[in-house]
């Protein structure tokens, strides 16, 4: 049986036990997914905004969702620092890197209640 030891895509770090992985591509994802290094949880934080993003815009055109991904790609790449997008009249998305290294999704929808008497 081939000794595949994974080493993290970001800063080589190797991690696992050998032999318990069937290929060398599948050792070095596991690796990256338990490393501790900023950009591997830079990498699940986006990977966690990019689910959290796809539930909170369940309802918007697939084109809008593949934005705001980009968006988030480039945030967590550290290419931008925020982004506010405004969806309609009352709902709008944030996303930003925060100081801790963590992608934040916000979804912001304003409700107004008024009465003219
Ligand atoms: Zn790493």
């Amino acid at each position: 049986m081939d000794m595949y030891v994974g080493a993290c895509f970001y800063c080589g770090q190797t991690s696992g036990i050998p032999g318990q992985y069937k290929s060398q591509e599948e050792a070095d994802k596991a690796a990256t997914k338990s490393c501790g290094c900023y950009e591997a949880r830079m990498d699940r934080a986006a990977e966690a905004g990019r689910n959290k993003l796809r539930g909170l815009l369940a309802y918007q055109p697939q084109a809008v969702v593949d934005t705001l991904i980009g968006v988030l790609n480039m945030i967590a790449a550290c290419m931008m620092a925020s982004a506010t997008v405004q969806l309609d009249g009352r709902t709008k998305v944030k996303i930003k890197a925060d100081s801790k290294g963590y992608v934040v999704v916000q979804k912001v929808t304003t409700t107004v209640e008024q009465e003219v008497v």
